[in-house]
């Protein structure tokens, strides 16, 4: 996609959030319930994964769609303050690292994703059925339900409409995260016009720099 117009239809998007942030609230949950049909599809199937196996968070800099990320941004935002601040470190070093092969994803807590429930998609299917293959880090060809929700997603997201489809097609890494110091909230700078603060009760839009002008 052309970076222009991708920078362009995220901006009205922003604007538009600005003015009605129940469309950012109506965008969260319909990535939430493409969330719950890719679980429903992952779970028909019996793999080797489980709890505090962790192998899929190492070595990797996890991305997602915006509106993925800002799911993953609320589970974070609904952590203890002292946890907030103690991931809000972790994210900062990982953001310096020029390399992060054998590196966790900083999101990765006590054998456990923080942010589990809003994982994103890369997340959310990565599934084996060995364990070994991924604790050698040895490829191995993704199960087929993997193609199957991809396309639930692509089928779903396809119905979006402009400007908003941009945000399903933008795929943005973890360290496009922010952290507030003042309020302890992690956000999400959305191209310089809307500052996105998710959280569970309430999601809160600040005007950025392109929206003053
Ligand atoms: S976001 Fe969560 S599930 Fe994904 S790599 Fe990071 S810790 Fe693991």
């Amino acid at each position: 996609m052309e970076s222009k117009k991708v920078l362009e239809n995220l901006i009205i998007s922003g604007i538009y959030f600005l003015q009605d942030k129940s469309l950012l609230e109506e965008i969260l949950s319909f990535q939430e319930s493409i969330n719950e049909k890719i679980d429903r599809i992952v779970s028909s199937e019996k793999f080797a994964c489980e709890k505090e196996c962790y192998y899929c968070c190492i070595g990797w800099e996890v991305k997602g769609s915006i509106p993925e990320i800002l799911l993953l941004i609320r589970e974070l935002n609904a952590l203890p303050e002292e946890k907030r601040e103690e991931i809000a470190k972790r994210l900062e070093e990982y953001k310096l690292l020029e390399k992060k092969e054998d590196i966790p994803c900083p999101l990765l807590d006590s054998n456990l994703c923080a942010a589990y429930k809003g994982r994103p998609f890369v997340c959310r299917t990565y599934s084996s059925y060995d364990k070994k293959l991924c604790e050698k880090k040895k490829e191995f060809v993704f199960p087929e339900i993997v193609e199957k929700a991809l396309d639930t997603v692509n089928k779903e997201t396809s119905l979006v409409e402009e400007p908003f489809n941009y945000l399903f097609d933008t795929k943005i890494p973890i360290t496009e995260i922010s952290f507030d110091r003042e309020n302890k909230l992690f956000f999400l700078n959305l191209a310089e016009t809307v500052y996105i603060y998710p959280a569970k009760e309430n999601i809160e839009v600040k005007a950025g720099k392109y929206a003053k002008i």
